[in-house]
């Protein structure tokens, strides 16, 4: 790409920026990498203060779907020594990276983590107003009908809490969300008929932004026309509920096993909840 000898944008930098035609081994205040073999910076001497040809147009305001609040970016991430949520990794002292808006909340993230195509929907919101969460727009799947019932949206028959525990046989029925056994603990059954739920399945919103999706996902119980889909995450073929993009131009399905995968991860395998990256779980 050609660089322009200088680069004006108030909005990264009050003075002008000037191209560095040299390699470098100093880090981008932006992001904090130092990238020594590409000949990619912009720099303000006065100021000392230098940054990627890209890392200047990064987004000032950012909503990401693995995290609820808004994100900004800050050329001081402040308490450094916390890790960032995707990669676990470290934050260079003095550099920027992306901060929760919420001041209440810790959560960081590093600049090229945060806006990498799979994770950020390309959208700065720095001149948007914070959409009023919809209080009143019910995403529930379950509904409690009393005590003992409850009704799922996907299914015409009341359904009651069950429990199977590990020394009886267990329970024969498949969960219709993941199609997966109902195996041991607690789900909820039909009394008239076979259906039947795991509890976190059946817990599973209609409408859903998930970690491993950059745009929202709706729940669809009835995929009769597809008859079986492919997970976009696990590459698993299933024929039970299916998270889909709301995006057009965007393919992406999930089922209910992966969809059931939270950040925090609560898992029986470790005493602390687990963050959720891109390559597994950390604690
Ligand atoms: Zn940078
Ligand atoms: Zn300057
Ligand atoms: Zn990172
Ligand atoms: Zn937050
Ligand atoms: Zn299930
Ligand atoms: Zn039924
Ligand atoms: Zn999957
Ligand atoms: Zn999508």
């Amino acid at each position: 790409m050609e660089s322009n000898p200088t680069i004006d944008h108030p909005e990264t930098h009050e003075h002008t920026l000037t191209f560095i035609r040299k390699k470098n081994s100093f880090s981008c205040d932006a992001c904090g990498l130092v990238s020594e073999f590409e000949i990619n910076m912009y720099g303000c001497l006065p100021c000392n203060f230098f940054i990627h040809r890209d890392c200047i147009y990064l987004p000032k305001i950012i909503k990401l779907t693995r995290h609820s609040h808004r994100l900004l970016h800050t050329y001081h991430v402040p308490d450094c020594n916390t890790k960032c949520r995707i990669c676990n990794g470290s934050f260079v002292w003095g550099c920027g990276g992306y901060i929760c808006t919420d001041k209440t909340c810790d959560y960081k993230l590093h600049s090229y983590c945060a806006t990498r195509k799979a994770t950020w929907d390309g959208r700065d919101l720095e001149q948007e107003l914070e959409e009023i969460s919809n209080s009143d727009q019910d995403v529930t799947s379950l509904k409690e009908v009393d005590g003992k019932t409850f009704r799922h949206f996907s299914h015409h028959h009341d359904l009651m809490k069950l429990c199977v525990n590990g020394e009886k046989e267990g329970d024969e029925r498949v969960c219709e969300a993941c199609i997966l056994p109902i195996g041991s603990g607690s789900f909820l059954g039909c009394k008239e008929c076979d259906f039947a739920l795991h509890a976190t399945c059946a817990n599973l919103p209609r409408e859903l932004e998930h970690t491993f999706h950059r745009h929202p996902l709706t729940l669809e119980v009835d995929i009769i026309e597809e008859g079986f889909f492919s997970c976009s995450q696990c590459e698993r073929e299933s024929c039970g509920f299916m998270y889909r993009c709301c995006q057009e131009e965007c393919e992406f399905k999930m089922d209910a096993k992966c969809a059931s995968l939270a950040d925090p991860l609560y898992n029986g395998a470790h005493q602390h909840p687990l963050t959720l990256l891109d390559s597994g779980a950390c604690c």
